[in-house]
């Protein structure tokens, strides 16, 4: 083999690091924190801290030299118990370039889960937002790894053994060598949310960051650049929030946090305040701001959303009628991704072709909520219960495998794990999906949520989204219940919007309209005030099956 001539540079994050301090040093960072409690309603107040990457770089250095001090070594796992915030940032950056390995903790996720993650992770020092300091005297005495405690933020009083964030890194040097790096080591770890059994462990590499960092902000993809000002809503806690706190210091977006402060009124004020011009979250926080924005627009006062650009929603299928919605009452516009835990995240992305530009307004949205073709370096492919290679048709249903720089290739201390989703150098996502012969990709279900009706599947996530464009209703979950004769049956579960109401028929002359078959509507609806939802907003299906597991169909 003949060798080539080029540099054997690693990629790493320092490089994105050093890149935002010395191109886009001026570039801000605008963090809307807890800085106190409101003495009558009890609320936390957010107050707005702005800092420039270049206090970034400052602080990442000091950060960093305060770790080592505290004797966090390269391969150390730094645990992270936070939201988004300039600090929990400044981690992201820090960690990795000291050879260390920044591993997000779900904070939804309940206290023996937590601790479970901790001591499988064996996290050495823990770092803390200061409003969940309270549940750490159920967490810190089963955590024995756990050498330092340090709180992001202003508290009453520090826990006993913890020191303050900002004591911390005071007076500490800005300027840090950095170890070698070898792009190959692990710089972050996530858990997944784990619906079933105990959380698995993905580590990250600087590698799979770096790559993953400049693909999803190529133009094709995100299209970020200097001119945008970015607010992920994505938690900093679950799959490296889509890769944002990496993209944009590399690109020179600004960063826009709200920590706690999701409600859609709050977040509709500071898309205007700062100018937001590409926002991402999931579609059950799409799905309230959506609300929002018609309760505004119909009380006269509608909210100022015109400098976004692009809405990225993932993380669960996001209805037709939402994008739609979006579209065509606010002039929004949404782009479609998937991805997983275990894909960094980006998997595939719903950029339209040229062509697409051109379709009719209902084709247009039709292709709008597919779930996208793969990013570069990604490859997708669909398989039956044999293994077989299934065609891109846009119709045969298969399990959907995955394979690329970013994905992972086993699950950190779980054998068994690994060999069950590990296939011949492709990943098994566990999710069921067609691929049309463009390329794009439709999530049809998880393999466990399909809805088997005498031989035949239903895809829920299908019934849901077309539900969910219904003016009526504001979220639909649906769910297999048994049948005597038919093995499984659907059963929708309903939230009306306010005001709203709604009967079977009508949902069923709906749906037929909308291409469904008749065997394939749901057999009942029940309403409820809400639907149970993950600690990352999904419907939590299980525990939908599980309440409805004795329902009788008349
Ligand atoms: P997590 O690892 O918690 O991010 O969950 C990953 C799973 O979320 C995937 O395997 C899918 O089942 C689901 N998911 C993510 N994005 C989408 C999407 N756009 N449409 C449907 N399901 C999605």
């Amino acid at each position: 083999m003949l060798q080539s001539t080029m540099m054997d540079v690693p990629l790493s994050i320092p490089f994105l690091l050093e890149r935002a301090k010395s191109l886009f040093a001026d570039k801000k960072v605008i963090s809307y924190i807890p800085v106190g409690i409101d003495p009558e309603t009890k609320a936390p107040i957010p107050g707005r801290l702005e800092e420039t990457y270049g206090q970034m770089y400052d602080r990442c250095h000091q950060l960093m030299h305060a770790l080592a001090e505290a004797g966090i070594q390269p391969g150390d796992r730094v645990g992270t118990f936070a939201t988004n915030t300039f600090r929990h940032l400044e981690l992201y950056f820090a960690a990795p370039s000291m050879g260390a390995v920044c591993h997000m903790i779900n904070i939804r996720l309940p206290d023996d889960q937590v601790v479970y993650i901790i001591n499988h992770a064996e996290d050495k020092v823990l770092f803390v937002d200061n409003f969940l300091a309270p549940r750490l005297p159920a967490i810190l005495p089963k955590c024995p790894t756990i050498k330092l405690v340090v709180i992001m933020g202003a508290v009453p009083a520090l826990p006993p053994g913890a020191v303050d964030y900002e004591a911390f890194i005071a007076h500490k040097a800005t300027e840090y060598t950095y170890p070698e790096i070898d792009e190959r080591q692990a710089s972050g770890m996530c858990y997944t949310s784990g619906t079933t059994g105990n959380p698995k462990g993905v580590l990250y590499s600087h590698r799979a960051i770096v790559l993953h960092c400049i693909t999803a902000a190529m133009g094709e993809l995100m299209g970020l650049s200097e001119a945008d000002t970015v607010l992920p809503i994505v938690p900093m806690f679950h799959v490296n929030a889509w890769g944002y706190p990496y993209m944009c210091p590399t690109v020179g977006s600004n960063l826009v946090f709200t920590s706690m402060f999701t409600d859609p009124k709050f977040l509709a004020k500071v898309f205007a305040d700062e100018k937001v011009t590409h926002t991402a979250g999931v579609p059950t926080i799409w799905l309230g701001l959506l609300d929002e924005l018609d309760r505004a627009k119909q009380a006269g006062a509608p909210h100022n959303t015109s400098s976004i650009n692009s809405l990225v929603v993932g993380g669960s299928a996001a209805p037709r009628g939402m994008i739609e919605a979006f579209g065509e009452r606010h002039n929004i516009h949404v782009i479609h991704a998937w991805g997983m835990t275990e894909t960094t995240p980006l998997g595939t992305m719903n950029t339209l072709k040229p062509a697409h530009h051109h379709l009719e307004k209902a084709a247009k949205y039709d292709q709008m909520a597919l779930t996208g073709r793969p990013t570069a370096l990604v490859q997708i492919k669909l398989v039956d219960e044999h293994d077989h290679l299934l065609p891109n048709d846009g119709k045969t249903i298969g399990r959907l495998l995955v394979r690329g720089p970013w994905v992972t290739a086993s699950y950190y201390k779980d054998e068994a794990g690994t060999a069950a989703t590990q296939q011949n150098g492709w990943f098994d996502t566990g999710d069921i999906a067609t691929i049309n012969s463009e390329g794009y990709m439709l999530i049809q279900d998880r393999a466990k949520d399909l809805i088997k009706s005498g031989g035949e599947w239903i895809s829920s996530v299908d019934l849901e989204n077309t539900l969910m464009g219904h003016p009526s209703i504001r979220e639909a979950a649906v769910v297999a219940v048994p049948h005597p004769k038919w093995d499984e049956r659907p059963l929708g579960v309903i939230v009306m919007r306010e005001g709203s109401s709604v009967d079977k028929t009508v949902l069923d002359a709906y749906l037929l309209e909308h291409g469904f078959a008749k065997w394939m509507l749901p057999d009942a609806y029940e309403v409820v005030a809400e639907i149970p939802k993950t600690s990352v907003g999904k419907f939590l299906k299980r525990a939908l099956r599980e309440q409805f597991k004795d329902y009788k169909l008349i």
